[in-house]
Formats: structure tokens, C-alpha cells, sequence
């Protein structure tokens, strides 16, 4: 665990300390059992207006259940919960009426057209958004008089956030918002969303797609087991910065041993553990170093002097990924930063 890594205190709920009325959510001490299961543990959070925040946690963590009682769509054991000021449990429509929701999948009338759709949402609120607006903000406009049914997925799937921002929420909540997208279908999502934040909207995301939250959420938290195991910015959570930094090569066919002064240049023991074994030629070699800089310099003049070629060279940061399977005890994820 490091500094940026909490598992419940409700000091700073892994940001500083704001000001209530900026904070559009705030739990403390979040509770609920389904019988003897505790499916989620007293949790904190804290998510500012305006910030995009991403929940990432393995199947059965606790998301689902966490998100449904900040919607009020479930009830809780324990805990406090303010959502922009309202206690969701109380069902109250002023509270139903300043927030969106997208589940993941939304049916809608596969007759009407996706103008008609939207305008249909807008009349369940009172101040609801332009309709072309919204179309726009989803990047539907060409299709604003196309039938559901003429949709592709991806679009219906935009089609269901304009939904969600039909009564212009001051906080939005997407549940998996690009599961089963194509990769240019989840970038115009991803930009769409960028578009709301541009608006000035909280959005509060659920994914299971690392660089998802890495390119989206201002922070993610991630749970694991019904608790937040880390909380903070995608780049340094749970001290990610100061991970270790992996440089791997192929290790050249008639190359020379590498010098044992390589095993001294990182700081990390687990690198001289890796150089330790000779390497055979084609084997992917390895190192881990808090000081790339210097591994590199060093490796890299090894190289020269021998006139071996690094195949493959690459040094890659811990990743988001690495995190969350390291705090997450290796579940599966999808995507990689
Ligand atoms: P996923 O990524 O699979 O959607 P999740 O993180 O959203 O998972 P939850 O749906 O919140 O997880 O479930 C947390 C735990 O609570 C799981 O073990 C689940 O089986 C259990 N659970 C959820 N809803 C109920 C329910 N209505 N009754 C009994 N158990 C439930």
C-alpha cells in the first residue's frame, strides 16, 4: 500500500479536502450486505462537479451495487451518501431530475426516430436540454431523423447517453459506456464524453477497460472485495510513478554474455535476479529499474561496444493495468495503457 492507496479512511477520501457544495458526491462508510455477503465494506469517496471519475473493479466487486445506491435505485445497510446535496434513499424527484443515468443497454422505440426519441425523454423533465444540442454532443446529428431500428449498436448505444442527457443532468452516471464497441466506435465515445465534461457535467463512469479510465478519468478508484484498495489520478495511482520501469530486449544471437555492471545499475533486486540467468540467444531479456536513465545508458553502451543489436527494445512504465491486477489479485481486464 502506498500513500495514494486507501481502504476506507474517511480523511480526504483520496482527494484534498474540498468544500461540501463542490463536491457533487459524498459517501462515507458505504455498506451493503445481500444476507450473509458483504458486498461492499464501508467505503469513501469523494467526486468533485465537473470531474470525470471512473469506478474499475473485477466482476462482483461491488460497482454495480455502489452505483445503484448513489442512483437510489438501491438501499443501503450503512453509511452516509450525499449526491449533489440529496440523499438518494429518499427517492426525491428534484434529486431523480438532476441526474442522468445510462444503463447498458436502454430499450427504446425502434419506430420513432432518434429526434423524437430524445424529445420524448425531455418531456420528463423541467428544464431539459435543446434537442439538437444533444444530438450533437453524442455526434449523431446526421442521423437525427434515422429510425432506431436504422442504428448500428455503437450508435444506439450514443443514442441511449442522449437519453441520459435529454433533462441536461448536472451529473451523469455511465455504466460500461463502450462494452462491445469496435476501436472507432469507442474513440468518437470517448470524445463525446470529453464533451460533457467540456460542459461542465460530472460524469461518473463505471469500465473495465484500463485505458478507458486512464484517457477519460480525471481520478479512478478502484475496488476490489466491496473495498477501495487505491483512489487517485490514472498516472500515479497507488504510486504507479515510482514503480519500477521494465526495459526488455531480445537478447542477440552471438551476442556476449551481458556484463555483470548491468546487474548493478538498477536499484531493484528483481532486476539482478533476471540478469543473473545467461541469456540465450532470442530469449527476452528483462530489467527492471527505478533508474532507467542510467540501465539504459548502461545497456545501451554495452550494445555498441559489442555491436549487437537490442531487438524488440522497449521500456514501458508500470501501467494502470499492472496496478490494478497487482491490488485486484490478477482478475481479468481488458485493454491496456
Ligand atoms: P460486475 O462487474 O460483474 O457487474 P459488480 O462489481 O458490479 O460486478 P455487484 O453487482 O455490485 O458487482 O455485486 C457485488 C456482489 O454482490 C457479488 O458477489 C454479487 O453476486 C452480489 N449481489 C449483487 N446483487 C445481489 C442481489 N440482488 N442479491 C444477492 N447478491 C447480490
Amino acid at each position: 500500500m502506498t500513500s495514494s492507496t486507501t481502504t476506507g479512511s474517511a480523511a480526504g477520501a483520496g482527494r484534498d479536502e474540498g468544500r461540501a457544495e463542490d463536491l457533487a458526491v459524498s459517501v462515507r462508510g458505504l455498506k451493503k450486505s445481500y444476507g450473509a455477503l458483504e458486498a461492499v465494506r464501508g467505503i469513501d469517496l469523494d467526486i468533485a462537479t465537473g470531474e470525470v471519475f471512473a469506478l474499475l473493479g473485477p466482476n462482483g466487486a461491488g460497482k454495480t451495487t455502489t452505483v445503484e445506491i448513489l442512483e437510489g435505485h438501491r438501499q443501503r445497510d450503512g453509511g452516509e451518501v450525499s449526491v449533489l446535496g440529496h440523499d438518494p434513499r429518499r427517492g426525491e424527484l428534484a434529486f431523480k431530475q438532476r441526474i442522468g443515468i445510462v444503463l447498458q443497454s436502454t430499450g427504446v422505440e425502434p419506430y420513432l426516430t432518434v429526434a423524437e426519441v430524445v424529445d420524448l425523454y425531455r418531456g420528463y423533465y423541467p428544464s431539459p436540454r435543446d434537442i439538437d444540442e444533444v444530438i450533437e454532443v453524442v455526434g449523431l446529428k446526421d442521423k437525427r431523423d434515422e429510425r432506431v431500428l436504422k442504428l448500428s449498436g455503437g450508435q444506439q448505444r450514443r443514442l441511449d447517453v442522449a437519453i441520459g442527457l435529454a433533462g441536461d443532468p448536472e451529473l451523469l452516471f455511465l455504466d460500461e459506456p463502450t462494452t462491445g464497441f469496435d476501436p472507432s466506435a469507442r474513440r468518437h465515445a470517448w470524445e463525446m464524453i470529453k464533451n460533457l465534461q467540456a460542459l461542465g457535467k460530472t460524469v461518473f463512469l463505471t469500465t473495465h477497460y484500463m485505458d478507458e479510465a486512464q484517457y477519460l478519468a480525471d481520478r479512478v478508484a478502484i475496488i476490489a472485495a466491496g473495498a477501495i484498495v487505491a483512489i487517485g489520478p490514472p498516472a500515479t495511482l497507488a504510486g504507479r510513478e515510482q514503480a519500477a520501469t521494465r526495459i526488455a530486449f531480445h537478447f542477440p544471437a552471438g551476442a556476449p554474455a551481458i556484463p555483470e555492471e548491468l546487474r548493478g545499475a538498477p536499484e531493484e533486486a528483481r532486476a539482478g535476479d533476471t540478469m543473473a540467468a545467461p541469456a540465450a540467444p532470442n530469449d527476452t531479456v528483462e530489467l527492471r529499474t527505478t533508474d532507467p536513465t542510467r540501465a539504459l545508458h548502461k545497456l545501451t553502451s554495452w550494445a555498441l561496444d559489442n555491436n549487437v543489436e537490442l531487438g524488440s527494445l522497449s521500456v514501458t512504465r508500470s501501467s494502470l493495468e499492472d496496478v490494478y491486477l497487482e491490488l485486484t489479485g490478477g482478475d481479468e481486464v481488458e485493454g491496456v495503457s
